[in-house]
């Protein structure tokens, strides 16, 4: 493994850098909350076309479909950057790292010609209807009911925490189409139109204040048999896909690095027991253990992408990111909440809130994550029975 950038690498970086001290939106939490929203979804929208323009987006999708065909390294650099700006995150980002990979391998061409160009500008948002109310990480046993009349879907059911599914244009969604073969095998992944007749969205309000996902109910809904994405009731192999797209989005070392070096910041400019707290032992003791996680974490993700770039198959290695990078995040952002004391409870509006708040924040939104995607124990169930062999 090498561990040093090559010179076109860093040239690529400084080009980013400068590119984003010009047209970074001012505001710091782009799509991250969803107060004012209708002014909050055009401006992330604007956002992505802009980055779009600038050759940013889907960097690594064939030339054909939008994209550059950029290697990975490319890639990385380009979204280190991007997270070391704090640079709002992408609004159709579900449209692009889930159904728009899977469509580029599962999809007929008149699907892609279809779908593919509206995900890239962000044109149509997606939402992901997978969770239902009793299957989540059993989500193999999900229950809403897609039965083929003629040559439309007839859909019935319910689908939880479908985040953006309030301002989706579309969802990628599994439905049980064979309800007679064993679980996985009566599945099938279709694309549903958000404005169909039948379907209705009631947001939820999160812990953190926010109402970024939804229940979503489907009453006679009907779906043109055309939007089925592979072969009817493949849709478990469809959706694994998609899947581990997932998992390798929510794993960034960058965010994880800049996090550390925020409580760092603040164990520096707090006090405890009347001192600095980065000079308490037990601060100190506990920094020490989350740096060097996070350099572990590092060694890994850079494994992982040596991995991929010499072709090697990843095997558990986005349950390990997905695993070891949301529990981190966790445990910094806990971190941070200890340092503050009291002054974590202090909502943006206080004269004396630390950090605009960013604390209890990123404490209530680090904990989802470990939640979405497959929680903890799924991902450690995978580890264990995929990687380590381990029995059932
Ligand atoms: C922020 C966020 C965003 C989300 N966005 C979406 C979305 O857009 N679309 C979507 O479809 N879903 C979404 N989800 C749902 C998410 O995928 C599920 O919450 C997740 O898969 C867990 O399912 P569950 O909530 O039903 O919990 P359950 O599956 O009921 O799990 C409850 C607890 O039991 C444990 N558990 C369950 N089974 C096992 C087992 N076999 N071994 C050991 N422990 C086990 C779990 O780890 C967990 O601690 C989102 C969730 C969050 C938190």
């Amino acid at each position: 493994m090498d561990l040093a950038y090559t010179a076109e690498h860093e040239a690529l970086r400084k080009q980013v850098r400068a590119w984003l001290k010009q047209n970074l939106p001012k505001k710091e939490r782009g799509a991250a909350t969803m107060e004012d929203e209708a002014h909050k979804v055009a401006e992330s929208k604007a956002w992505q076309r802009k980055l779009l323009e600038a050759g940013y987006v889907a960097m690594g999708w064939p030339r054909k479909y939008g994209g550059r065909e950029a290697d990975l390294m490319t890639q990385t650099v380009v979204n280190e950057e991007l997270v070391t700006a704090r640079a709002p995150s992408l609004i159709g980002m579900m449209g692009i790292q889930m159904v728009g990979a899977t469509l580029i391998t599962w999809g007929t061409e008149e699907q892609k010609e279809r779908y593919l160009p509206k995900i890239l500008t962000a044109e149509e948002i997606w939402c992901q209807g997978y969770s239902e109310p009793g299957s989540g990480s059993d989500l193999a046993s999900l229950k809403t009911r897609a039965e083929l009349v003629g040559d439309e879907f007839v859909i019935n059911g319910q689908k939880v925490w479908t985040s953006y599914a309030h301002i989706a244009d579309w969802m990628f969604c599994l439905v049980r189409t064979d309800p007679d073969a064993p679980k996985h095998k009566g599945i099938s992944y279709v694309l549903i139109d958000m404005k169909t007749p039948g379907i209705t969205v009631r947001p939820l309000v999160q812990i953190n204040g926010d109402s970024g996902f939804n229940e979503v109910f489907f009453e006679d809904v009907r779906v043109p048999r055309k939007n089925l994405v592979g072969e009817l009731n493949q849709g478990w192999l469809v959706a694994n896909s998609t899947l581990s797209h997932e998992r390798n989005m929510l794993g960034s070392t960058t965010r994880t690095q800049m996090m550390f070096d925020g409580v760092l910041r603040l164990a520096r400019t707090r006090q405890r027991n009347g001192r600095v707290a980065a000079e308490d032992p037990v601060v100190q003791q506990r920094l020490a253990d989350l740096l060097t996680r996070v350099e572990a974490m590092k060694l890994h993700s850079y494994r992982q992408l040596t991995d991929a770039i010499k072709g090697r198959s990843p095997g558990i290695a986005a349950s390990v990111n997905k695993l070891v990078s949301t529990e981190l995040n966790h445990e910094i952002a806990a971190l941070g909440m200890e340092l503050l004391g009291s002054y974590a409870t202090l909502s943006k509006a206080s004269a004396h809130v630390v950090d605009r708040a960013i604390w209890p924040w990123e404490f209530m939104f680090t904990m989802g994550m470990i939640i979405g995607g497959g929680t903890s124990q799924i991902q450690k169930n995978i580890i264990a029975e995929r990687g380590l062999g381990m029995p059932k």
